[in-house]
């Protein structure tokens, strides 16, 4: 029997935490649910799911429909895009069968990569190792969520370069839906045609649209995170910010707009796993708080204030107590109010 290898390779960066992360991991779910009612795709199709930050790990190797349970997917700092993409081609020569005069190898693998950001890393090496010896032997369907991705980039890789336009749960399910149904057309197409070219389902009532990658595209940062530590538990956790931009307000001066970042939610990330996806050193950007709408508790432990930033350019929690110190570099003092200039923290990767 041949193979349908499926990959999922997904970006696990912090913008994705909260609602984008837990919708990608409902949609896994459902995908396998879907497909193990689907004859053709029980037959062929064989999953494996990748995820990436600043470093890439395989979450689950090639495995058969019916053995396969989605995992749960980490958060990382960083989008090393470049990383991934060699991260996949190494695991593309370890686990497809080659066809040889005795055996008829895999069908052409189809990888789904899930982006929402601007690769951190230098990804042009790995491009030109992945359009040299990977792109013709594969399907590679390149899905940008939300508009903070340069889709002309990921033209470079694949012909096959769409955008989720909008990130709610119904967007989110009914592209899931559109990914099943692309795998299950794919998955007759091999087994009565014997062609595996993918064969991408329609979009029509989806928030999906296909991009033209010759065009430039315009990239808004649409999220600020920052990474927390909490003083009680030292556990680790993420803010999230999403940006707005709003009329200034005053008179004479409309059409002018202003920026702020408004809180999305606190969430807290397993320490070892968020060191083990995400990229070492610091990113040198910062945002003034100043510039931050709405103070988030502390999701570790319940502490009032969950974003207090240490003269160390790191955050943390602080509850009632006065006297406190900092679990970042162990400065301790009593607090007093951060001035109204506000004060520059660290922004995560992104
Ligand atoms: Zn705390
Ligand atoms: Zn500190």
């Amino acid at each position: 029997m041949r193979r349908l290898p499926i990959y999922f390779l997904i970006d696990a960066s912090e913008s994705m935490i909260g609602e984008p992360i837990e919708q990608v991991q409902n949609g896994m779910r459902t995908i396998i649910q879907d497909l193990r009612v689907d004859p053709y795709a029980l037959e062929t199709v064989f999953v494996s799911v990748i995820a990436f930050a600043g470093k890439a790990q395989n979450l689950s190797p090639l495995t058969e429909l019916y053995k396969f349970y989605p995992p749960t997917l980490p958060i990382g700092g960083g989008t090393s895009l470049g990383t991934a993409m060699n991260y996949l081609m190494d695991d593309l020569d370890k686990s497809i069968q080659k066809t040889t005069t005795e055996v008829k190898g895999d069908w052409k693998p189809i990888i789904f990569l899930f982006t929402d950001g601007t690769p951190t890393d230098d990804y042009k090496a790995a491009f030109d190792r992945w359009n040299s010896k990977y792109k013709r032997s594969c399907n590679l369907v390149a899905i940008s969520i939300g508009d903070n991705v340069n889709t002309q980039m990921l033209g470079q890789i694949s012909d096959n370069v769409l955008r989720l336009k909008d990130t709610d749960a119904e967007s989110f399910s009914k592209f899931f839906k559109w990914v099943t149904a692309s795998i299950k057309t794919t998955s007759v197409s091999v087994t009565d045609c014997g062609t595996d070219d993918i064969q991408l389902a329609p979009t029509t009532g989806i928030n999906l649209e296909k991009v033209d990658t010759t065009k430039a595209c315009k990239i808004d940062e649409n999220f600020a995170v920052l990474l927390g530590k909490c003083q009680t538990t030292g556990k680790n956790y993420l803010i999230k910010y999403a940006k707005r931009i709003k009329p200034l307000g005053i008179e004479g001066l409309e059409g002018f707009n202003c920026m702020d970042f408004k809180l999305v939610g606190a969430y807290p990330v397993d320490n070892e796993s968020y060191k083990a996806l995400s990229q070492e050193g610091s990113t040198n950007r910062n945002i003034n708080t100043a510039e931050l709408v709405g103070v988030p508790t502390c999701p570790c432990c319940g502490n009032q204030l969950g974003l207090v930033v240490c003269e160390c350019g790191n955050v943390f929690c602080v509850g009632e107590e006065s006297h406190n110190k900092c679990p970042w570099c162990g400065l301790e003092g009593e607090l007093s109010a951060i001035g109204a200039g506000g004060a520059d923290v660290n922004r995560s990767r992104g």
